[in-house]
């Protein structure tokens, strides 16, 4: 016996463990279940603390099958204060609190998505797939066709047609059959759903979803670890189909439940684009449901108008008091440079959302300066570069003498300097006057 099922998160009823995610009885969605009493006695901060620095250090609470080896080192990204970014977006010099969690750089992908996937993958196996499939916005194409050559599998990769470059390469490099679909994300998951009926293949998010969908609680156990085992007073998540959100929720009550963390109300906030903003223009219109929308947006990894899990990103959002903003493609574009200004990370247009909406957010004091707030950036500048396209002219070539650098060089710093020769100019004018 396991220490983990499937269950209703409607009707309450329990499915064991096999490729499946929706409930026969009432068509509800099914997610893992586990047997915390038995848990307490086997979990730890110590315990836990002692483990080599990546996400399998919380085995426990991941359904697991009992024979699985992890065959790579993924996630523990980094968590660390961002002072610059807090004073340019709260405008306060105190804002001390803000911490960046960085899966810009987890491994091996460069996103949050090598998480969920490293969990589906392992039952993948257990459950006698030899190839593993997914629709995908991008990332989880990169991830679900590295695990699979790390892990042996096939890989047949289900992507819309206009993905960024370097996803659809990032994707070719590992071997996996890619295809490439005309019509957007909601169109490649509705065809996946029904390949998923024909073919007895792994699909990490449908048959395996719930499976996979538990990989996403390890950012939030890593955040209340690095916060030094407490938990913080805000979350901003950027949302696609809107698990990660729900699923970091679980992660926090999870922690409560096994006694590793002082209970705490911590406020979420979603964070869309608002070309694709379905689950935070029903938090702002007060609706419980979803209504679907054609994405339009240049944050492709965000752009699911119809998020599987919308409903309970939004329950999730309004239970704990929090709230959800969107931002439009300009102000993604701002904030990837803001983020990158200020504190060294180049993220990709989802981390750009995150960071716009935390501005927003701050600034509407939905968020206050003091309290602790930590943003979520799940995904790599280096994938998304087409839209930074246009935005830093090339530079002339100069010859490599060192009198033409000396001639660029104070070019570049009077450039520089004219706002501050007319600044300057202007206050002696008015003294002068
Ligand atoms: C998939 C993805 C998300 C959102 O994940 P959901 O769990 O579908 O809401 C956020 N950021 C990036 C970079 C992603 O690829
Ligand atoms: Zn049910």
């Amino acid at each position: 016996m396991s220490h983990y099922e499937l269950r209703c998160r409607e009707c309450g009823r329990t499915w064991g463990n096999q490729p499946r995610s929706i409930c026969d009885d009432c068509f509800s969605p099914l997610e893992v279940a586990y047997d915390y009493d038995a848990l307490k006695a086997s979990v730890s901060r110590e315990r836990i603390s002692q483990r080599a620095p990546n996400m399998w250090r919380y085995s426990e609470l991941l359904p697991l099958p009992p024979s699985f080896t992890p065959r790579l080192p993924v996630g523990f990204t980094p968590l660390f204060n961002a002072p610059q970014l807090a004073q340019k977006l709260s405008g306060t010099a105190a804002a001390g609190n803000l911490y960046i969690k960085n899966d810009a750089v987890c491994l091996p992908t460069l996103s949050f998505k090598d998480r969920v996937v490293a969990v589906a993958l392992s039952q993948a196996r257990a459950f006698g797939f030899d190839t593993v499939s997914c629709s995908s916005t991008g990332n989880l194409a990169n991830a679900v066709a590295a695990h699979a050559a790390r892990e042996g599998l096939k890989a047949w990769i289900f992507i819309p047609s206009d993905l960024e470059p370097a996803k659809i390469l990032g994707t070719n490099v590992f071997g996996a059959k890619v295809v490439r679909i005309a019509g957007n994300y909601d169109q490649v998951n509705r065809l996946c759903s029904q390949i998923a009926d024909e073919h007895r293949w792994g699909f990490v998010n449908v048959n395996l979803r719930p499976y996979y969908a538990e990989g996403s609680k390890t950012v939030g156990f890593e955040i209340a670890e690095q916060l030094g085992w407490r938990l913080p007073d805000n979350i901003v998540c950027p949302m696609a189909g809107g698990s990660l959100i729900t699923k970091i929720r679980k992660a926090f009550d999870e922690l409560i439940k096994l006694g590793l963390v002082e209970p705490k109300e911590v406020k979420f906030f979603g964070a869309q684009a608002t070309g694709c903003s379905p689950i935070s223009t029903a938090v702002k219109s007060g609706s419980p449901e979803i209504e679907p929308q054609k994405p339009n947006t240049i944050a492709r990894s965000l752009a699911i108008g119809n998020p599987a899990d919308g409903h309970y990103a939004i329950k999730t959002i309004k239970n704990s008091g929090g709230w959800s903003e969107d931002v439009s493609d300009p102000e993604v574009v701002d904030s990837i440079r803001l983020l990158a200004e200020s504190e060294g990370i180049f993220t990709e247009t989802a981390g750009g959302v995150t960071v716009g909406c935390a501005g927003k957010l701050y600034r509407q004091d939905r968020i206050l300066p003091d309290e602790t707030t930590v943003l979520c950036i799940t995904g790599n500048g280096l994938k998304t570069t087409d839209v930074l396209a246009g935005v830093y002219k090339t530079e002339r070539p100069i010859a490599p003498k060192l009198a033409e650098f000396e001639a660029h060089l104070q070019q570049t710093l009077d450039l520089d300097e004219v706002p501050g020769v007319v600044a300057a100019a202007q206050e002696a004018a008015e003294i002068g006057a």
